[in-house]
């Protein structure tokens, strides 16, 4: 951490509005000063993150509600709720998690004492995306400043209402020295990957997601990467399929679609595909009504280019309608759609859906399934609905994913316990409650030797005679299947050096 208390050697200031300009210097010393290593700065500050949330929802969610077009209670149920729940948690286990974590050491380095140490890293760098612009800026914030870092937040360009918002209020609650807002797209995100970070925890899409880790390998800078990709959902006809059919359409329709943790596509067995299928399409008509479009509960798709490329998604995938199909780019509308038997090989099939379409693959059984997701890059989640405790445990043993639930889908996104991350091409870190602290802090080996007596002279050379015959019988490979007389022979003799010592 020394190298954290020079100034910041990032590149000269293209001028003075730009990130180039961020004063990066008065939030490192905020760290190198000592003040954020302090329990009761950390609880200050999340508790002004938290009084930030709660005093402005109303115009947090109408921002988030006008810029991404989802319904407000589901704004709040997703974003402000989360956050006011990560808070809330990290700020009843703050002492218990940082407390340094005593280790014992082995006799040969005894006596000693050890412990580990979980240390602020410096100033972190939050890059968010506009899908959940106020959960995923700020839950991770929340997990840098419990952890004694300061932030600069950079919220999405696609979320223009929220981030004026954020950069307004974010100076009211806190100072310089702690937090910053940068807003603005490519060019200025370009800029700030150009500064020195102590920690870039970046949210979006893995074509972004390789700039960043790019940049951040100029400054050999830690990164947390929440990508996205193609999360499955492998079906049976061991479970009540009208269950699980509202459970697959919650999650996928929930903010039209555009959840990174959203079941992607649905992989069905023979033998519960008719039954799913109707299901799902019951289930649509439950949660929205006749018409979806006049549904007060369905969101709409966050702009115009997204609108056109879903719509290409859905005119090249083949198969058949089971549900919706219609759209409308004036209102940026998609109805919630369900495909069957779309052609493997198409576009849809290829990348990241991130909309209101859930097409649902015919498979044989769970091998066929299992085959078909460990061909592919390894999801951000996986959902599986079954019974069967050997296809659970199929599941389990031979595929891998950032995150699983059976028998649900999104909702593990929202317990603080569980660590939230990718695995692969989904990303790499993970972040919540205990995890962000984890994650964002520093973990430094701390260790604390008396200086009498000297026990160490056993290292010192010269090794001649019986020290350096002790030393390389103790340290040989098999050391502990020799005879035990040697052994113990030798550790006399150990025990005799050490008192003359
Ligand atoms: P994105 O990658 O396009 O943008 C994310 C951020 O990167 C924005 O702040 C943007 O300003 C910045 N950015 C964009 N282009 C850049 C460039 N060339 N250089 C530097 N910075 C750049 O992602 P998005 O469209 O906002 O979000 C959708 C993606 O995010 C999806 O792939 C989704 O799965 C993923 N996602 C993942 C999670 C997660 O928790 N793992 C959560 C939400 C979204």
């Amino acid at each position: 951490m020394t190298a954290t208390t020079t100034s910041d050697p990032g590149p000269s200031s293209p001028g003075p509005l730009g990130p180039g300009s961020l004063d990066l210097v008065a939030l490192r010393h905020t760290v190198t000063s000592g003040a954020s290593a302090d329990l009761g700065w950390r609880r200050a500050h999340l508790g002004a993150l938290r009084r930030l949330l709660v005093e402005h929802e109303a115009e947090l969610l109408d921002a988030v509600a006008a810029d991404v077009g989802k319904p407000r209670l589901e704004a709040r149920l997703t974003e402000s709720y989360v956050i006011v729940e990560e808070i809330d948690h990290l700020l009843a286990h703050l002492e218990e998690w940082t407390a340094p974590r005593p280790v014992s050491l082995p006799l040969t380095l005894r006596p000693a004492r050890a412990h580990v140490q979980l240390q602020p890293k410096g100033v972190v760098l939050v890059v968010a995306p506009w899908n959940y612009p106020l959960q995923l800026l700020l839950t991770p914030a929340a997990g840098a400043l419990a952890a004694g870092n300061t932030v600069v937040l950079k919220p999405s360009e696609h979320a223009p209402r929220f981030a004026a918002l954020v950069e307004q209020l974010v100076p009211q609650y806190f100072p310089a020295d702690v937090a910053k807002v940068v807003t603005g797209g490519v060019e200025e995100t370009t800029a700030l990957l150009e500064r020195r970070f102590d920690h870039i925890f970046f949210t979006g899409s893995g074509r972004v997601g390789r700039i960043v880790m790019r940049a951040a390998a100029e400054h050999l800078t830690p990164v947390t990467l929440e990508l996205g990709g193609k999360s499955p959902t492998f079906v049976d006809d061991s479970v009540d399929l009208g269950v699980a059919a509202r459970r697959i359409v919650w999650g996928k329709f929930t903010n039209a679609g555009q959840t990174c943790v959203a079941p992607d596509h649905v992989l069905v067995t023979r033998a519960a595909r008719d039954r799913l299928l109707a299901e799902l399409a019951a289930a649509v008509h439950e949660f929205f009504g006749d018409d979806p479009r006049r549904s007060p509960d369905l969101g709409r798709i966050v702009d115009g280019r997204q609108h056109a490329r879903l719509v290409e998604l859905l005119d090249g995938a083949g198969g058949s309608v089971v549900t919706g199909g219609q759209h409308d780019a004036g209102e940026r509308y998609i109805a919630p759609t369900v495909l069957a038997d779309v052609d493997p090989g198409a576009p849809i099939m290829q990348e990241e859906i991130f909309g209101p379409i859930l097409p649902v693959i015919t498979v044989a059984d769970h091998q066929q399934a299992i085959e078909q997701i460990t061909s592919r890059e390894h999801p951000l989640a996986l959902y599986v609905f079954s019974e069967r405790e050997d296809v659970r445990d199929a599941f389990a043993r031979r595929t891998t994913s950032g995150g699983m639930a059976f028998g649900a889908t999104v909702i593990q996104f929202g317990a603080p316990q569980l660590p939230v991350g990718g695995v692969g091409a989904s990303g790499t870190g993970a972040y919540h409650g205990r995890a962000s602290l984890e994650e964002l802090s520093h973990h430094r080996s701390v260790l604390d030797k008396p200086l009498g007596p000297d026990t160490l002279r056993v290292l010192y050379p010269p090794f001649e005679g019986l020290k350096g015959r002790v030393v390389a019988a103790a340290t040989a490979p098999g050391w502990a299947g020799r005879p035990a007389a040697l052994v113990r022979e030798g550790m006399a003799k150990v025990r005799g050096l050490v008192r003359r010592g």
